[in-house]
């Protein structure tokens, strides 16, 4: 089988390790997906998504989808939608809808249990007097004074931090570890804060709120998770992970595993919450679903399909190295996927008006072929008629040998209709062309299967009727940074690299097919690229959104 054959990736080696040496059964396997309810998800989650589902359809193993919401400050309700949404657009079903906050009872009596015993204490210093007292990764950091707490003394203010009778920032609850340890997150990290602050799912119940390095592995381990995969910047984590998850479980019981690996960046843009959360809120773009943003809602509105995308993340694989991939291999991911399944329509963009003189009808409907790499697709009818739009750029008065377009005394096709020759061109006071005309010879005909329909030319060009076609808002997107890697220079900020010209809103004239189109449906302009009927479009005044070109114009441009 082809499945088998595939080289495993590291991740999948590790676990295949760990069925071999029997410590687990297959049927001990479980995953999740841990996502902060902080912002929209992005391209980088897919990568996770599609491991961590991923290992689940290999394995037929459970995907929890697991919320990490310990900190009330910046999740919301409107984050957890939209990732339940974006999740299941990608097509992945999750086994449990989970919450950390879920967990806030369990972990709030386990704390209480390491106070018992000694492993966690209040500290009342300020947060600068912590921080300065923590050493540095070749110097061990200080014991606080209120390490050698009594027990009840412990109990009796955690429980008032709890109840919101401490101010934010008096107390911290601390495990008590190592003020030397090599690892400086072993040196009596933070357990819970006070943060008197309404929780979207909580309410008001709780002042206090776990840290995540307190809450992760917990939650892991009160779900099961077998392997519990994140990336790298947690490997210094994985101690500290170990060791609250050894003071809360039996060693007899079954623990989750932290493995980790490497984060993906794509290039002109940015794949952090945080920062694309500063987009929406500075304006530069109109929402978290923009089709600029590198959002999972942001590249559905600008047409890429679920499929793409997880192709995208497949074809990138895991890693044990960050890396930026190029932007350019996310719009190859799309064309592939959409030039087997997008209708092909014609539209003109930057219209210039071509009159058939000899045309005598009034008008005919010529049959058009839906999708030549799809045989099912079947063809449509499309009006023809004396006066056409046709692209400005296919038009040159005079031109060299390789120019297969339309010029004077030259003859070339139009795409499911007539072979045409250009004979006069008309300018206005500036000497832009105005119009141009052609003759057309009526045996020519696609499909016809005359002699004249066979004849070769060497030039097909898109049109529109005019009479009959629609006028379109039709949004043409460009990189949103015009640097490859906007947040590698920490002395800059990102957002000075921001691309002024990232959109560009022009009227085209389309078919009249596509007063239909509904949103989200995707077509290919043919020769111009794929588009997508964007959320604000009707049938009055169609919207659409370029997804992509037809073919990667970036690469010829640098
Ligand atoms: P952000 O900085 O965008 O908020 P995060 O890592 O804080 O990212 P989480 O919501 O905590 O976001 O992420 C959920 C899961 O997705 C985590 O396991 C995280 O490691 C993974 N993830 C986030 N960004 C990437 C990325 N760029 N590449 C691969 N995995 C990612
Ligand atoms: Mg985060």
């Amino acid at each position: 089988m082809a499945e088998e054959k595939k080289s495993l990736n590291f991740i999948e080696q590790i676990i295949e390790d760990d069925l071999a040496m029997g410590g687990y059964q297959k049927e001990d396997l479980k995953f999740r997906f841990p996502p902060e309810p902080n912002g929209y998800l992005h391209i980088g989650h897919a990568s996770s998504i599609n491991l961590n589902f991923g290992l689940g359809l290999r394995y037929n193993a459970p995907v929890n989808l697991r919320f990490d919401d310990t900190n009330p400050i910046k999740e919301e309700k409107e984050f957890v939608d939209s990732i339940k949404r974006d999740v299941e657009w990608l097509g992945f079903k999750w086994a449990k809808e989970c919450y950390a906050s879920d967990y806030f009872q369990q972990l709030y009596d386990w704390a209480v249990e390491m106070i018992k015993n000694g492993d966690a204490y209040v500290d009342s210093q300020t947060s600068e007097a912590i921080a300065n007292q923590k050493g540095t990764p070749t110097e061990p950091g200080k014991e606080s004074p209120y390490r050698e707490r009594s027990v009840e003394e412990n109990l009796e203010l955690f429980e008032a931090m709890k109840n919101g009778d401490t101010p934010e920032g008096a107390h911290v609850l601390r495990a008590k570890i190592d003020m030397t340890s090599s690892n400086m997150l072993m040196r009596d990290p933070i357990m819970y804060r006070c943060v008197h602050k309404a929780h979207h799912r909580t309410n008001e119940e709780w002042k206090i709120y776990p840290m995540y390095d307190w809450a992760h592995g917990e939650s892991d381990f009160i779900e099961s998770i077998s392997h519990s995969f994140c990336t790298l910047e947690f490997l210094p984590h994985r101690e500290l992970y170990n060791w609250f998850v050894n003071k809360v479980s039996k060693p007899e019981e079954f623990q989750p595993k932290q493995r980790e690996f490497a984060r993906r960046n794509l290039s002109h843009t940015v794949v952090s919450k945080r920062k694309l959360a500063q987009l929406v809120e500075k304006g530069f773009v109109e929402s978290w679903d923009d089709p600029r943003m590198p959002t999972i809602s942001g590249l559905r509105r600008r047409g890429y399909t679920p499929n793409s995308i997880r192709k995208f993340a497949e074809s990138i694989g895991v890693g044990k190295r960050e890396n930026i991939i190029d932007l350019s291999h996310l719009e190859f991911c799309a064309r592939e996927d959409l030039n087997k399944t997008a209708p092909r329509v014609m539209g003109v963009l930057d219209p210039v008006k071509l009159v058939i003189t000899n045309y005598e009808k009034d008008e005919e409907w010529l049959e058009a072929e839906n999708n030549p790499e799809d045989e099912n697709a079947g063809s449509r009818q499309v009006p023809f008629s004396k006066e056409l739009y046709i692209e400005r750029e296919d038009f040159k008065e005079s031109a060299n040998r390789k120019f297969f377009r339309l010029t004077l005394g030259k003859e070339v096709r139009l795409k499911n209709a007539y072979i045409i020759k250009g004979e006069a061109v008309i300018k206005d006071e500036e000497g832009n062309v105005a119009e141009i005309h052609c003759t057309y010879d009526p045996l020519s005909k696609s499909g016809s299967g005359t002699e004249e329909s066979q004849r070769k030319v060497k030039g097909t060009l898109h049109w529109v009727s005019i009479k009959h076609a629609i006028p379109a808002e039709v949004r043409l997107y460009d990189r949103l940074f015009t640097v490859e890697a906007p947040d590698a220079d920490k002395e800059k900020d990102y957002l000075e690299f921001v691309n002024p010209n990232s959109l560009e809103v022009i009227t085209g004239y389309v078919e009249p097919s596509l007063k239909e189109a509904k949103e989200l449906e995707h077509f290919q302009f043919q020769r111009i690229g794929y588009f997508c009927i964007d959320k604000s479009s009707s049938s009055e005044k169609p919207v659409f959104n370029r997804t992509v070109t037809l073919r990667d114009s970036w690469a010829k441009k640098k």
